[in-house]
């Protein structure tokens, strides 16, 4: 039997796709820029079943590929072009939220429940699951659990693996590891969720996870200030954790051609404030006492740096409405991004008190190879997680690119990952790795940490079936 026929038995002619129309949409990456060939759409239905399509494909020595929400931003959940097609491996069929314990304030859900239903499922019991991304109405838990996504709350909550107690994952030969721990306390040895947590689907499957839920803050106050410099945003991000400490939810910080990209590309999208300034900033204070009290510590702040010089303009959000615009207005700008040219997204972060000199060093070195090319700027700013995106219009890149493009690309990539370097810093914060970084995992990561990720790798997966080709270069 072949490997199709043979996963068709054991979970069902429904539940292994090979049309093209099926196919299409889970082989190309969500910018399409990526896509590759596949056997087919492997979707089982329990942990049992992603076991029996494990084994089937281990046997056949076919590779297996996990596939969440399949909006990573580094190639890392599509095929590729060359080698073996693999089985992709989908969990929409596993999306349970099997329960919410609000005492120990965990909850435990299946891996393709998608991070927008398992917020509101908390939120639904009072509790906050704290991960939030633009991508949060398609990725799935499963997706940002490989990943160990970050997002725009991690500078109060941590990225993905601060929040989670336990998993339960498929290993390569078909073993089922039940890990589903809802502690906060548990000395027994090797804590192996961590090895699966970021491993982006090269060690296990993730099938089902417990989450660390938090209270639900239910009065938040949001501002949306314009700067003069990135310097002058770490100076007033200083001042509101001195003054807001835990209350401060989020920092975040863009460029005025990002914000002009949402604005010109994404409708409906409006600036929040009137006046032109070359860098905006979107502070939320978040807290359960009175919502008059929070607005007012977040004007008092905003005042005492408007009078100090720090900033040219604010908006305080006065309603739902308008706090709502002004995040939609942040979480807009990958498909801002993605509709407007080429961006060649970077995923550094530094040390924060780094984060202007990064900015100012990676805008010279791309200038240096491409003069007066624009550049984006997102930045997690109180993560110290700065995108720094050399961009091009399609036209630009046409034009610019007609010798090499891959070759233009690494480049500019390497300009800026560089400067990361030289400051301490990292290629990598929160997107993972995938297949376009793998050549910064190479150029970067000291060698014994490559040594040794790959003695994990060939202790859990000998066949090398699970996710190839990502995140460990060949070596
Ligand atoms: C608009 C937009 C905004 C974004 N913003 C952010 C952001 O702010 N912060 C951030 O960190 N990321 C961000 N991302 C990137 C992306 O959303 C995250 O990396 C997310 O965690 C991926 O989840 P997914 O379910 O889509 O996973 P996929 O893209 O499907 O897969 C990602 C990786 O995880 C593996 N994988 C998926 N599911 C499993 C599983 N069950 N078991 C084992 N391995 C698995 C895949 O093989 C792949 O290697 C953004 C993306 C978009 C499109």
């Amino acid at each position: 039997m072949d490997v199709i026929a043979e996963l068709t038995s054991l979970i069902g002619a429904d539940a292994v796709l090979t049309a093209p129309s099926d196919l299409d949409a889970v082989t190309e990456d969500w910018r399409g820029r990526y896509r590759g060939p596949a056997l087919c759409l492997a979707r089982p239905a329990n942990a049992g079943q992603v076991a029996d399509v494990v084994r089937c494909c281990a046997k056949h020595g076919v590779p297996v590929l996990p596939q969440g929400g399949n909006t990573s931003l580094c190639g890392g959940a599509v095929p590729s072009e060359t080698g073996p097609a693999p089985v992709i491996l989908s969990l929409t069929r596993m999306r349970a939220v099997r329960a919410i314990d609000p005492v120990n304030n965990t909850m435990e859900v299946e891996a393709g429940c998608v991070l927008a239903t398992v917020q509101e499922a908390a939120a639904a019991a009072g509790r906050l699951y704290p991960v939030s991304l633009g991508a949060e109405g398609s990725c799935q838990i499963g997706g940002t659990i490989a990943t160990n996504a970050g997002g725009t709350s991690v500078l109060r909550y941590g990225n993905t693996r601060e929040n989670v107690l336990g998993l339960e994952v498929v290993l390569a030969d078909g073993t089922i590891w039940s890990g589903l721990y809802g502690l906060r306390k548990n000395n027994t040895g090797y804590d192996l969720k961590h090895l699966f947590i970021g491993s982006e689907g090269t060690l296990g499957i993730i099938t089902a996870a417990t989450l660390k839920l938090h209270p639900l803050p239910t009065r938040h106050a949001v501002a949306w200030v314009g700067m003069a410099s990135p310097e002058d945003a770490l100076t007033l991000l200083t001042r509101v954790q001195e003054r807001s400490a835990a209350r401060l939810s989020a920092f975040e910080m863009i460029n005025c051609l990002q914000l002009n990209l949402v604005v010109g590309h994404v409708p409906g999208r409006r600036s929040p404030i009137e006046s032109e300034a070359d860098w905006h900033v979107l502070i939320e204070l978040s807290d359960n006492g009175s919502g008059e009290a929070l607005d007012a510590e977040l004007q008092a702040i905003l005042e005492d740096a408007f009078a100090d010089g720090l900033l040219s303009d604010a908006a305080l959000a006065s309603s739902e409405a308008q706090r709502h615009a002004m995040w939609e207005v942040r979480h807009s700008v990958s498909e801002a991004n993605k509709k407007a040219g080429v961006g060649l997204t970077t995923d550094c972060a530094v040390p924060l008190s780094a984060a202007p000199a990064f900015i100012a060093g990676a805008t010279a070195a791309v200038r240096a190879l491409v003069p007066d090319l624009p550049v984006i700027v997102v930045a997690h700013l109180g993560d110290g997680n700065v995108h720094f995106i050399p961009f091009f219009t399609f036209d630009a890149w046409e034009a610019a690119a007609s010798g090499d493009r891959d070759a233009l690309a690494a480049a500019l990539r390497h300009a800026v990952n560089d400067e990361a370097a030289r400051l301490k810093g990292t290629f990598s914060a929160e997107h993972g790795v995938g297949r376009v970084q793998l050549a910064e995992m190479a150029r970067y990561k000291p060698p014994a940490e490559l040594a040794l990720m790959r003695t994990v790798k060939q202790a859990l997966d000998p066949q090398n079936i699970l996710n190839p080709g990502r995140l460990l270069p060949p070596g």
